[in-house]
């Protein structure tokens, strides 16, 4: 599926952590793309929440997101709340994993998740009529959420399934759970290791709902050779670059001011000229009895993303 009446969205695939929020704003340098973080939390995390968006002001007070927003309800004519949208959110992913222990699902549920798909199909509408843009950037990474798009007619899902080497991951959760972020606090090396990997598998799964619209990159690679992998991510989109965001073998970049709810607080608000850099603390850093614990659970994942090797 390719044509003019479908909207394009590039969905970032994977674990928490592996530089999602940083390859979404680079993405969304490019001219005629729009890329504002997870998409999914839009109504938690905008809407109820009220969180601040990295323009800086609040997110029911940022203009572009009350604009979209504003177009998204009047279309319902009071038919759905962000309340509803959580709910059947939940309902969504709780209907993919039944699936995939092979339950059969009540004709209810089938009715409120198509309900869920075509009201997210309503929320793409107006980003994309609101934006102006060709392709919509959403690193929601969840892979029941893809799943699900990919259902829809309207949509034209393209999949970037992003890795990061698992130990570099838990050594990034560690850190976010000292600093005290909530989000965190339920990670430990085992429980992040053994989610990491599930998390993984089921991304690799997305590549059987369309071989040619699946792409797996490793963050690493991508923080190594950035102008090379926009490229690479430009010809799987079939899309062209008016001109280039990075010059040849240089990893500097100017940012503009952008829309995001949510994501990694060090990537969200960066603005100005931003430097890609790789955080490699983990290697010296991480304790050995850990590093030792992640590499055992992961072995399959990291072996067959190359990590054992290097980069
Ligand atoms: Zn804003």
């Amino acid at each position: 599926m390719n044509n003019s009446d479908t909207i394009k969205i590039l969905f970032i695939a994977g674990f928490e952590r592996s530089g999602s929020t940083i390859v979404n704003r680079v993405l969304g340098q490019i001219e005629g793309f729009v890329a504002w973080g997870e998409l999914r939390d839009v109504w938690q995390h905008g809407l109820v929440e009220d969180r601040t968006c990295s323009c800086g002001k609040r997110f029911n007070q940022c203009p572009v997101w009350t604009d979209i927003i504003k177009s998204f309800f009047d279309a319902q004519q009071g038919k759905i709340t962000p309340q509803e949208m959580i709910a059947l959110s939940k309902l969504a992913r709780n209907a993919f994993y039944l699936e995939n222990f092979g339950l059969p699902l009540p004709r209810s549920v089938n009715l409120n998740v198509q309900k869920y798909l075509s009201q997210l199909e309503n929320l793409y509408t107006a980003i994309q009529s609101k934006t102006n843009s060709r392709v919509i950037v959403d690193s929601t990474k969840a892979a029941w959420y893809a799943t699900l798009l990919k259902e829809s007619s309207k949509i034209d899902l393209y999949v970037l399934h992003l890795v990061r080497d698992p130990r570099g991951v838990c050594y990034s959760l560690q850190s976010r759970k000292m600093k005290g972020e909530l989000a965190s606090q339920w990670y430990n090396p085992i429980h992040a290791s053994v989610t990491w990997r599930f998390k993984n598998v089921l991304s690799e799964k997305l590549s059987a709902l369309e071989s040619e619209q699946y792409l797996r990159l490793r963050y690493e690679d991508f923080i190594d050779r950035p102008s090379y992998y926009i490229e690479l991510i430009m010809d799987f989109l079939k899309e062209g670059l008016s001109e280039p965001l990075f010059k040849e073998n240089e990893k500097s970049l100017e940012m503009k001011v952008d829309h995001l709810f949510a994501g990694s607080p060090s990537s969200r608000f960066n603005q100005g000229v931003v430097n890609l850099k790789l955080d490699n603390r983990w290697k010296k850093e991480l304790n050995p009895i850990n590093k030792t614990l992640i590499t055992n659970i992961t072995k399959p994942q990291i072996s067959e993303y190359g990590y054992l090797k290097g980069p």
